[in-house]
């Protein structure tokens, strides 16, 4: 068997596009653009590239981007003071601070200090909350958009046997709550479990959010499962290159033997992220302005 390649980036791009024409719709409505304000403090190298691609592809959808660049020095009081006036600020529908913060910084307070309503990263206790207790609010963006690869794929969910490697509170733990919501069997799996490669075995659907990279083999597979590659791993790069290649927690070619369906890192999970930001931006939009969110997004 020579598993589907689920492809995220095609994807992303659709949902990015349907995003861009209900924000057309909405800025006619409202008379404005949906607004998204990322905060980033400090120089980290990976964080400057994730900024500026956020901010570039909420211009490219229609939406207004407003970018905070602050010095690894700011202070906690004048972080919150910034998130307070982006709390208040009309024209801004969406505030993302950009992890992580400096050492200095404390994220839990910071992240606490959003409006729910306005925290389309889904990181606040609040919208945690939501999310476990079946209410609407903002899902993270990675597993929501798992979740739509694999609804895509499968349709259904009901009575499958999900298993979810990794807990942390951005992956694991609401990629976990979500495949309940959808009637999916779930097992959260993580570095303390035993016999790992026996709990993935029995899983028609497997996300792997762990962070090593080519952990799970075929072997561990069970023939015909859905593997959502979550992992973003950068091997040490081979003689006379500069960087190595990016891989996933899957060994993708011989777990394509074996799967019925899998995700490529890179092209798979990763452009998932930013399109389910932009999405949860509109939909962000339309509650702060009274408006209904459109069906289907
Ligand atoms: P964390 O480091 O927060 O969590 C990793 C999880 O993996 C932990 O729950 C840990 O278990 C578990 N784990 C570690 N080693 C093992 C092991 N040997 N066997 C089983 N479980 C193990 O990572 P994140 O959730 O933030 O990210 C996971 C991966 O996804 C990373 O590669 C990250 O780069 C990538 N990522 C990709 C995104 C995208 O846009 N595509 C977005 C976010 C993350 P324990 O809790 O017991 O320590």
């Amino acid at each position: 068997m020579t598993a589907t390649r689920i492809d995220g980036k095609a994807f992303a791009a659709a949902l990015r596009e349907r995003v861009g024409s209900h924000a057309l719709d909405f800025a006619s409505k409202a008379g404005r653009k949906p607004g998204l304000a990322v905060v980033l403090v400090g120089e980290d190298p990976a964080s400057q590239v994730y900024v500026g691609s956020k901010g570039k592809a909420t211009v490219a959808a229609g939406m207004e981007s407003f970018e905070h660049r602050l010095p690894a020095d700011t202070s906690a009081d004048a972080l919150l003071a910034l998130v307070d006036k982006l709390n208040a600020d009309e024209n801004i529908d969406g505030i993302l601070v950009q992890l992580p913060l400096p050492d200095h910084l404390d994220e839990h307070s910071i992240i606490a200090s959003i409006s729910p309503d306005k925290d389309v990263d889904g990181f606040h206790v609040i919208n945690a909350g939501r999310l476990s207790v079946g209410q609407s609010g903002f899902v993270p963006c990675t597993p929501l958009g798992c979740m739509m690869l694999l609804t895509d794929r499968l349709g259904d969910l009901s009575g499958l046997e999900a298993v979810v490697i990794g807990r942390s509170n951005i992956v694991g733990k609401p990629m976990a709550q979500l495949l309940l919501d959808a009637n999916a069997t779930v097992t959260i799996a993580h570095s303390r479990t035993k016999d790992l490669a026996a709990v993935v075995k029995r899983a028609d659907i497997v996300v792997a959010a762990v962070g090593r990279p080519n952990m799970i083999g075929k072997d561990w597979l069970k023939p015909g499962a859905t593997v959502i590659d979550v992992g973003i791993n950068r091997l040490p790069p081979e003689p006379g290159k500069e960087k190595g290649k990016l891989v996933g927690d899957v060994a993708f070619d011989e777990a394509s033997e074996v799967a019925g369906a899998i995700t490529p890192v890179p092209g798979g999970v990763g452009p998932m992220t930013i399109a389910v930001l932009l999405r949860n931006t509109l939909v962000a939009a339309h509650r702060n302005a009274g408006l209904a969110v459109p069906e289907g997004i």
